[in-house]
């Protein structure tokens, strides 16, 4: 087995996070690094590297993310009127992905440019 990526030692509570969701198949943790007054990143436990690594096999579980990401904004007040809420997934390089284990950004809190830059 290779070295545990950073996400994997939060899953396994070797690195401290602030967590705000669990579930068998994910956790849901603030950002180290917040770009927006809410930034949650929600991350599946089975090691998938980025989206670009999934295949037909995780349909459950990449459904499984947005619908509980789409939860927890729910549950803190983005899907009411006038506010709102940005998913994002970087993959590799040029996507600015930084930690090879697929997390879901749920950024929220602020109105959000686009296109990013
Ligand atoms: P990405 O650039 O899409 O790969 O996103 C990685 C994210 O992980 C960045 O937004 C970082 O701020 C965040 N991050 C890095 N280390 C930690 C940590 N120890 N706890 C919480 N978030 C982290």
């Amino acid at each position: 087995m290779g070295e545990k990526t950073l996400f994997e030692k939060i899953i396994d509570r070797e690195i401290s996070a602030e967590i705000v969701y669990e579930d068998d198949l994910c956790l849901a943790f603030n950002d180290i690094s917040p770009q927006a007054p809410c930034h949650i990143l929600i991350i599946p436990k089975k090691p998938v590297s980025r989206l670009a690594e999934s295949t037909d096999e995780d349909k459950e579980l990449l459904g499984h993310l947005l619908l509980r990401a789409k939860e927890i904004a729910d549950n803190l007040g983005f899907s009411d009127e006038g506010q709102g809420f940005r998913i994002v997934i970087n993959n590799g390089k040029n996507g600015g992905e930084t930690v090879p284990h697929l997390h879901v950004h749920i950024l929220a809190g602020r109105p959000l440019l686009w296109p990013p830059g």
